[in-house]
């Protein structure tokens, strides 16, 4: 017989605690009467718990307003630098680590070069350096409040275990106890998250889908993933493992991905395959840096070059084809594009894959979702990874504030 799970009062207490400052994050500033309104708890619930909040010091009181029958009201918002996190995006071939208050903003980051392709131990010993250098910058008593690290990493991966299972191609990465690891090293809580469920999450708490309880983010980078989002939570499947779009087939007749399908969405529409088109026919647009050569493909576009538009418009086919796909499949209020091959050619994009979804979907389904570019632009990875962390922190804060206690 299958077990439920009863709330017992300290989880009740706990569970109305999330909720409130959550309430407070996402329509800060806000007064107590708002709160009670949103939450539908009792005005003396509230006021006990924004007391608590800002004995705390996790809330602040930020001034009054008036309100309909002339009374005044006090606002209360979150206090962004009470605590922070660090948000870790292990790209392919690069590592970003962020410090980032509660109300997730980054305070200052760094960047390396990585690769990771290469051995694991020189991924896991730059993926240390980056941290510890960071650590070295940021001054002592900030240090102190810093309560939880998250990292977004290329999955397939399980959060709950805390383990990079085996991503394609990636040497030596093979059952990564990538949480333990960390926090051996650090003494701080950590979580790990598939990047694209990252950045989706972080596009539902700070970008573009504030509003939107569902909708699926596609991360179009060197890989192509999805973060699908409903009832405001990451969809994660029975093995954690929902969402790898970028591994559907598109064309039956498709070369083999290095995931072992044929034809994969990811081989037609991330940012490696695009600039190998660049490649073999605007070859002078090609520099170093695979996002600048991105920068400069998008603007000889927009100036009107014919070739330029002409693999524009076969990228864009091939990404419609994967939007219309999810579209199908989850009905969503919006599908977000982002990642590198957005970041500076949302204009061009978004107007083509919209045309082709409004083409080839059920109207019924295509005519209320809307096509949306991330807003959080070159920093969605560290945004993303920070709120992995930030969520476990809203979710119980005073267990990662250990010292506190309740
Ligand atoms: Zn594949």
């Amino acid at each position: 017989m299958k077990r439920k799970q009863g709330r017992n009062l300290p989880e009740v207490r706990n569970y109305n605690r999330s909720l409130v400052l959550q309430t407070i994050r996402t329509y800060s500033p806000i007064s107590r009467i708002e709160l009670t309104e949103i939450t539908s708890l009792t005005p003396t619930t509230i006021t006990s718990l924004v007391d608590e909040f800002i004995r705390k010091g996790l809330v602040k009181e930020i001034g009054n307003v008036k309100g309909e029958i002339g009374r005044s009201r006090t606002l209360i918002s979150i206090n962004n630098d009470a605590y922070y996190v660090l948000g870790i995006d292990l790209a392919r071939t690069s590592i970003s680590c962020g410090l980032v208050d509660l109300g997730g903003n980054i305070i200052t980051s760094k960047r390396v070069s990585s690769d990771l392709y290469q051995n694991f131990p020189i991924t896991l010993n730059n993926l240390k350096e980056v941290i510890h250098s960071l650590f070295k910058e940021i001054e002592p008593q900030v240090r102190e409040k810093i309560v939880a690290i998250g990292i977004g990493s290329p999955g397939p991966l399980s959060p709950s275990k805390g383990i990079i299972i085996s991503p394609p191609n990636f040497k030596g990465w093979k059952n990564v106890p990538l949480k333990e690891i960390i926090e051996r090293e650090f003494h701080l809580p950590t979580f790990i998250e598939n990047d694209a469920k990252a950045c989706a999450l972080g596009e539902k708490w700070f970008g573009s889908c504030k509003d939107i309880d569902n909708f699926v983010y596609l991360a179009i980078g060197t890989g192509v993933g999805a973060g699908i989002i409903i009832n405001g939570e990451i969809y994660r499947g029975a093995g954690e493992l929902a969402g790898e779009l970028g591994h559907t087939t598109v064309d039956t007749d498709g070369p083999k991905c290095s995931c072992g399908n044929y034809g994969c969405l990811e081989l037609y529409t991330s940012t490696g395959s695009l600039i190998e088109r660049i490649k073999e026919n605007l070859s002078h647009l090609v520099t170093e840096d695979p996002l600048e050569t991105l920068f400069i493909f998008y603007r000889t576009a927009r100036e009107g070059n014919i070739k330029a538009i002409e693999i524009l418009n076969d990228y864009c086919f091939w990404l419609g084809i994967g939007v219309v796909n999810a579209i199908n499949i989850f009905s969503p209020q919006a599908v977000v594009l982002g990642r590198e091959a957005i970041m500076h050619g949302a204009d061009l994009i978004i107007p083509r894959v919209e045309k082709l979804v409004r083409e080839r979907s059920f109207s019924i389904s295509s005519d209320q979702t809307k096509i949306l570019a991330s807003s959080i632009g070159k920093d969605t990875g560290i945004i993303g990874a920070a709120t992995i962390a930030l969520y476990e922190f809203y979710k119980n804060p005073y267990k990662l504030i250990k010292k506190e206690g309740v």
